[in-house]
């Protein structure tokens, strides 16, 4: 992929991304680079020294030298790519020394560990945020550290759900929907399966459950990380897996499984379920339709609309630049702001790419005689 920086404004229409560009961080096919620091930032080609955001699969990818990551990342990072990585970890804010360039990491409230990634050079402040979460309602994810407004001049921001039809309801108000759908079905003696992405989504609803309702049970990629958020010290609510449930159970159960499995062999076990799919994308309408599920929540770990305008302004940047989502739309809001702004086109894709590169097929849960669940992935789709 080319640098490109496809919509600038007018003055700067003439400047390319790479050449003769002293800009702080630029568009390089590897990645995000900072050419002072000699770094790049959640590059998707191998790289002498990356910095990660965070541990989903389309920002953090295997391959690099040297990897640097906040210390709350380091347990999701190492179970995902490794434990044996090149990892430096550092506490928030803590400040790192590349070659002259002032490197420190803040929270960003997207998931366990997610970092904002503030450079200081030449008398110059830029910051890259990754993915985040700031929720018009005022909602702070119980399973991080929440985001936090950096001052920057320039700041590099994902635009995932920049449209203005995506404002998120207080969490709770989703919490107390899904509670009372798993009641429901407990009293009915139906299990309850409820779907979403395995690092992060997961996690996130186990935190907002009631777990006076009944057992949860959980897939094994979401068990996987949930050892490394408690180990990071994240309460969440006891949970066992599958094939530990007895028939009594099963009826009164809630299960938290990637979206992967639905229609899989692990399934079996639950022929009966009432299902449900949390995602931001459930605010567009048709889509618990296409996805053939009973419920659809609409839970999203990245700001909203409102939630990005006021994270924007909170950095009381001049200049932005979009990097994954809806960039047209938000660039277009931004210089209508008297902002300068415009676009990096990145190789980063949403948290569906995250479970398809990252999920296995779970076949030893399923019933003996059933076929292995083959290929529950789905292909790594972009983002629109
Ligand atoms: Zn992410
Ligand atoms: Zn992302």
């Amino acid at each position: 992929m080319q640098p490109t920086t496809t919509t600038t404004p007018p003055e700067q229409a003439t400047t390319h991304a790479r050449p003769a560009n002293d800009d702080l961080i630029v568009a390089t096919p590897e990645g995000l680079y900072c050419r002072a620091g000699n770094f790049h930032i959640d590059p998707w080609r191998p790289v002498p020294a990356a910095i990660i955001t965070h541990a989903h699969a389309d920002h953090a990818r295997v391959g690099h030298g040297a990897y640097l990551a906040s210390h709350d990342s380091a347990g999701v990072l190492r179970t995902r790519l490794g434990a044996d990585i090149a990892l430096e970890t550092r506490g928030w804010g803590e400040v790192t020394m590349r070659n002259g360039v002032r490197v420190s990491l803040h929270p960003a409230g997207h998931v366990l560990g997610s970092a904002q990634v503030r450079i200081e050079h030449g008398g110059r402040v830029w910051v890259a945020s990754g993915d985040y979460f700031v929720s018009g309602a005022g909602d702070t994810n119980a399973t991080c550290a929440p985001f936090e407004p950096v001052r920057c001049d320039c700041f590099i921001t994902e635009s995932t759900f920049g449209l203005p039809i995506y404002r998120w309801l207080p969490q709770q108000t989703v919490f107390d929907d899904i509670n009372a759908w798993w009641q429901a079905n407990a009293e009915a003696g139906r299990a309850s399966l409820l779907m979403g992405y395995s690092f992060g989504k997961a996690q996130r609803m186990l935190a907002g459950l009631d777990p006076g309702i009944g057992p949860i049970a959980v897939h094994g990629a979401v068990e996987n990380l949930n050892t490394a958020y408690r180990a990071a010290g994240v309460a969440l609510p006891d949970t066992v897996r599958l094939p530990e449930l007895d028939a009594a159970g099963l009826k009164r159960a809630l299960i938290v499984a990637p979206p992967s499995v639905q229609g899989s062999a692990w399934l079996k076990r639950v022929p009966n379920a009432s299902d449900a799919f949390a995602s931001g994308w459930m605010q567009l309408r048709g889509t618990r339709r296409r996805r053939g599920v009973d419920r659809g929540f609409v839970l999203s770990d990245h700001a909203d609309w409102p939630g990005l305008q006021a994270a924007i302004r909170a950095t009381q940047a001049e200049r932005v630049i979009v990097t994954h989502g809806y960039e047209a739309t938000m660039v277009r809001w931004l210089q209508d702001q008297g902002l300068q702004a415009g676009a990096f086109a990145t190789e980063y894709g949403d948290d569906a790419l995250d479970d398809a590169t990252q999920v296995p097929a779970e076949p030893t849960d399923a019933a003996p005689a059933a076929p292995p669940a083959a290929s529950t992935a789905t292909p790594p789709t972009r983002s629109p």
